[in-house]
């Protein structure tokens, strides 16, 4: 197939690719490289073998990818273009209303204009804010805490109403839970520009000594070790998640919500503790107060994903912390 991969020279869109490359589909990565580095492309291309098609872009000029879609006849789209920063969403919300949901009508506008119908889309687990009950199955109501959780929830009820309007649509949401890790060869990864906000790509600097010392945000909540837990997911597991969803819109046609987990919770000292083995580092830590707007405990159902796309995600977190060690060592190391 012929797919582009909007974001695609992203964190979670460039692993993706290598995936799909290698497994011998056509792929096209469509990027404004505001949250992503060229050279991305050239170390993915080390990694297949062979040259790959980057357009440099916005998904928000449709006339651009009209253009794209029918130049390369592209039969699918994965939609992982946006911004993902929480905080940056409450400060700006405008910006994510502008990125997340007017990008995304501009590529719906584009995909109509050439009738490419098939496409997955970056949802995540966000959408479903204060856990009613836990796992959260795709049945939990929707609630979003913050703008960038609203902008998912947005493009999650257009791309119903899309498909419903027409039954050739093929629409699958993925929501996405924690994905942590890198690509096996280390040369692609998770690398944040600035303080990194999130947990595994904080201890990975840690670790290298480019960070002095992790905060622990919260001792005190209701979980095993009263610190948070969430359901970490290798992202090569998710990206293999992407051409299963593929794979499953080939035949089945409207709109489909899919969690992207493990289905187990692991705490903020267990990952402290796995990244520890897996570096042969000591993390310096010490324990914060809470973050604002954060849950103490959440993790996925994952029984449909394995039903509908055929599809688990199997990596441990021990593999999760090595390769994101691997790629992270080898960053300090230029
Ligand atoms: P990322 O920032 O690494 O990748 C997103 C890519 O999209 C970047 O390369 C960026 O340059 C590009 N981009 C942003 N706005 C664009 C625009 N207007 N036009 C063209 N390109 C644009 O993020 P990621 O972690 O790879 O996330 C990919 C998708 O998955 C995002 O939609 C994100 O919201 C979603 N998601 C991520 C997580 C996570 O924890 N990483 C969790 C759930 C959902
Ligand atoms: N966390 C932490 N210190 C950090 C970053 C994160 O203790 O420097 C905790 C955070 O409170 C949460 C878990 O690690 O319990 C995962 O946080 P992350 O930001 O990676 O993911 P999210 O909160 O988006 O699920």
């Amino acid at each position: 197939m012929n797919i582009l991969l909007t974001g695609g020279v992203g964190y979670i869109g460039s692993h993706t690719a290598v995936v799909l490359a290698q497994a011998g589909h056509q792929i096209v990565l469509f990027d404004n490289l505001c949250n992503s580095l060229k050279e991305t492309v050239s170390r993915l291309e080390k990694i297949i073998g062979s040259s790959i098609v980057f357009v440099e872009g916005d998904v928000r000029n449709t006339e651009l990818l009209i253009t794209v879609l029918q130049e390369y006849q592209i039969d699918s789209v994965i939609h992982f273009a946006g911004l993902k920063a929480v905080g940056e969403s409450v400060a700006n919300p405008v910006l994510y209303f502008s990125n997340n949901v007017q990008g995304t009508i501009s590529l719906l506008q584009a995909m109509q204009a050439t009738q490419v119908n098939s496409l997955v889309f970056s949802s995540s687990a966000t959408v479903y804010g204060e856990p009613v009950y836990l796992p959260y199955d795709e049945e939990h109501p929707t609630n979003p805490i913050n703008p960038y959780g609203d902008t998912k929830l947005q493009v999650e009820i257009m791309l119903r109403d899309l498909a419903n309007s027409n039954p050739d649509w093929k629409i699958a949401c993925l929501r996405y839970f924690n994905p942590v890790g890198a690509h096996e060869s280390g040369l692609i990864g998770d690398d944040p520009s600035g303080t990194p906000g999130n947990l595994m790509p904080y201890l990975a600097r840690v670790a290298t000594g480019q960070l002095e010392c992790l905060s622990v945000f919260g001792n005190d909540y209701e979980t095993r070790d009263g610190t948070g837990e969430r359901d970490y997911i290798h992202v090569m597991d998710l990206a293999e998640g992407h051409m299963a969803a593929l794979s499953f819109l080939n035949a089945h046609a409207g709109f489909h919500v899919v969690n992207l987990g493990t289905g187990k919770s692991t705490s903020v000292l267990e990952c402290v503790n796995e990244f520890e083995k897996a570096s042969n580092k000591k993390i310096a830590l010490r324990f914060a107060p809470r973050r604002d707007g954060d849950l103490p405990i959440y993790f996925a159902k994952a029984d449909l994903a394995k039903h509908k796309l055929g599809w688990t995600a199997d990596r441990s977190v021990s593999e999760m912390c090595s390769s994101a060690w691997k790629f992270q060592s080898s960053q300090s190391k230029q």
